[in-house]
C-alpha cells in the first residue's frame, strides 16, 4: 500500500553506540533518511545509550562520522536516552499507578533457579509472574515489570513482511525499569517513539521479536501505534548473517579502503530496494523514487564485487578536480616529490587520466604515485617478465630517439615510436610495454603517450635509462647473481 505524501511522517534512526556504524545500520539510516526526504517528513536521530557498560563516546563519534561521511543528515536530535532517564521513570510510575506495571523483588538467584528448572523440563525459561499480584514494598530493592496482557494475540501489519501475529503467552512480563533505575531497551524505545511522535518505525528485522513486546506498552500508554517496517537481513556471500567474518563491516573502513560515499549509498540502497532494473541512482533520483513498496522481504546478499563496480563507476564519473582532495588523502607519502607534484593542474590531469582504471581511490593513488614522486618502485613480476635482455634493444633505441626529440608532445612521441617500430619491425604494443614498466613500474597504465606526457621528459628519460640497465642484468629472484 503506497504511503500518502505526508509531511507529518516522522521516522527515526536509533543506533546503540556500542560500536561503529556498520553496513546494516547505515542501510537502516539510509532508508529512514530517504523515506523522510521523499515524503517531506522528519528524521529524528536518537542515540540509545542506556547500556552504560557498552556505550562509548568513541562509538557515538564513529556513528556521527559515518552518517556525516554518507551525507545522511537528520532533522531533529541527536537525542540521548541517558538525558531522558527522568522521563522513563515518570512514565513507568504512571504505568504502575494504572496497574500496567508492578514491582518485582525476585532476586537473580531465585530467577536463575527457576530458569534452570524450566529448561530442565524443556519449557521456555520465562518469568513465572510470581510478583504479579503481590504488593512489593517500594522500599525493597526491586525492578518494575510490565504486566503483559494475557491470552491475547498481538497483531500488526508489517509494511514489508505483511500481517504478523504473536501470542502474548510467549511474552514475558518484561522488566521496564531495572533495580538501578535504568530503563530497559524495549521500554525506553516505546517512550521515545511516543514522545517523538514517530509515525513509522523502520529498523532491522533483528528487532521483529521486540515489536510484539513493544505494542502492548504503546497501548498501555494510550498512544497511537506507529507503522512498523522490518528490513530484511543482509547476508554475507556464504548466506549467513553479515559479520566481521566476511570482511569490513564498518562504514568508515570503506572510506579508508578508497570508496566514495555515493557508491556505498548506491550499493546499500539496492540491498533490499529496487526500482525497475535501474542500478545507478543520483541522490535526487533516490529521494524521488524511494518507497517501502519496493523493499523486498527476502534477505540480500552482500556482494563486494558489485560494490567495487559501483565505486569504479562513481570514480570514473567524478570530475578530476573533485577527485584531487580525495586523491591527496589516499596518496602514499611522497619522499622525493617531482617538481610537478607542486602543480595543482598536474594533479587534476592525473586524476582525469587515471580515474577510468581505478576501482578505488587507493588504487587511483597507487596509479598516480609514479607521476608525483621519484621513488617509483617496479613491481617484481613486471620486472621479471618485461625488463629482460630481449627488450634492452627496444629501450636503447627509444632512449636514443627520445633524447633527440626536441618537443615533448604527443605528436613528437608518436613519431619517435613509429620510426623505432619501423626500424625494429615491432608493433606499438611491443615497444610500449617495456616503457610502461620503466615509467610506472607496472604493466597496466593509460596509453603510453599519456604516460610519457604525465611523467615529463626528464623523469621519462631517467626511468627508461634505469630500465635499460635493469633489463641487461640477469633477474636473480632474490638469489645472488652467479659470479
Ligand atoms: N538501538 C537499536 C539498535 O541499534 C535500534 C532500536 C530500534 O530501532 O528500535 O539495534
Amino acid at each position: 500500500m503506497p504511503l500518502p505524501k505526508d509531511s507529518s511522517l516522522r521516522v527515526r534512526f536509533a543506533p546503540s553506540p556500542t560500536g561503529h556504524l556498520h553496513l546494516g545500520g547505515a542501510r537502516t539510516a539510509l532508508f529512514n533518511f530517504l523515506l523522510a526526504r521523499h515524503f517531506g517528513g522528519t528524521l529524528v536521530l536518537r542515540i540509545e545509550d542506556t547500556d552504560r557498560e557498552r556505550s562509548t563516546q568513541e562509538s557515538i563519534s564513529a556513528i556521527l562520522d559515518g552518517l556525516g561521511w554518507l551525507d545522511l543528515g537528520w532533522d531533529e536530535g541527536p537525542f540521548f536516552q541517558t538525558a531522558r532517564l527522568e522521563r522513563y521513570r515518570e512514565l513507568a510510575l504512571h504505568l504502575l499507578e494504572k496497574g500496567h506495571a508492578y514491582r518485582c523483588d525476585c532476586t537473580s538467584d531465585i530467577l536463575e533457579a527457576k530458569r534452570s528448572e524450566a529448561l530442565k523440563k524443556g519449557l521456555p525459561p520465562r518469568y513465572d509472574g510470581h510478583c504479579r499480584d503481590r504488593s512489593v514494598s517500594p522500599d525493597r530493592p526491586h525492578v518494575l515489570r510490565f504486566r503483559t496482557p494475557e491470552n491475547q494475540s498481538i497483531v500488526f501489519d508489517d509494511l514489508i513482511r505483511g500481517p504478523l501475529s504473536f501470542d502474548s503467552a510467549v511474552l514475558d512480563d518484561l522488566i521496564i525499569i531495572r533495580s538501578d533505575g535504568m530503563p530497559t531497551y524495549n521500554f525506553a524505545v516505546v517512550v521515545d517513539d511516543v514522545d517523538m511522535k514517530i509515525t513509522h518505525v523502520i529498523r532491522g528485522d533483528d528487532h521483529i521479536n521486540n515489536t510484539p513486546r513493544q505494542i502492548p506498552i504503546f497501548k498501555a500508554l494510550g498512544a497511537p501505534l506507529p507503522d512498523f517496517a522490518h528490513l530484511p537481513m543482509i547476508y554475507g556471500p556464504d548466506r549467513t548473517r553479515l559479520s566481521k567474518r566476511h570482511g569490513a563491516t564498518s562504514v568508515m573502513v570503506y572510506r579508508d579502503m578508497g570508496f566514495l560515499p555515493q557508491a556505498l549509498v548506491n550499493y546499500l540502497v539496492r540491498l533490499g530496494w529496487s526500482h525497475k532494473d535501474q542500478e545507478i541512482f543520483s541522490r535526487e533520483e533516490l529521494i524521488a523514487f524511494f518507497d517501502l513498496d519496493h523493499v523486498g522481504s527476502s534477505p540480500s546478499v552482500f556482494n563486494p564485487e558489485k560494490l567495487l563496480w559501483l565505486n569504479a563507476h562513481y570514480i570514473k564519473n567524478t570530475p578530476g578536480a573533485d577527485l584531487v582532495p580525495l586523491l591527496k588523502e589516499a596518496i602514499p607519502p611522497l619522499p622525493d616529490p617531482l617538481p610537478q607534484a607542486a602543480d595543482s593542474g598536474h594533479w587534476v590531469k592525473l586524476a582525469d587520466e587515471l580515474k577510468g582504471r581505478a576501482k578505488t581511490l587507493v588504487e587511483l593513488a597507487q596509479f598516480a604515485h609514479p607521476f608525483l614522486d621519484r621513488s617509483r618502485t617496479i613491481d617484481p613480476e613486471s620486472r621479471k617478465k618485461i625488463l629482460i635482455p630481449s627488450n634492452a634493444r627496444v629501450l636503447e633505441n627509444l632512449s636514443l630517439a627520445l633524447r633527440a626529440l626536441d618537443r615533448w608532445t604527443e605528436d613528437g612521441l608518436r613519431n619517435v615510436f613509429a620510426q623505432v617500430g619501423e626500424s625494429l619491425h615491432l608493433k606499438l604494443g611491443e615497444l610500449a610495454q617495456p616503457v610502461r614498466v620503466a615509467i610506472t613500474g607496472k604493466t597496466v597504465s593509460p596509453g603510453i603517450f599519456e604516460v610519457l606526457l604525465l611523467a615529463g621528459r626528464e623523469t621519462s628519460l631517467a626511468r627508461i635509462e634505469e630500465a635499460l640497465r635493469l633489463s641487461r642484468e640477469p633477474v636473480t629472484d632474490g638469489e645472488p647473481p652467479p659470479s
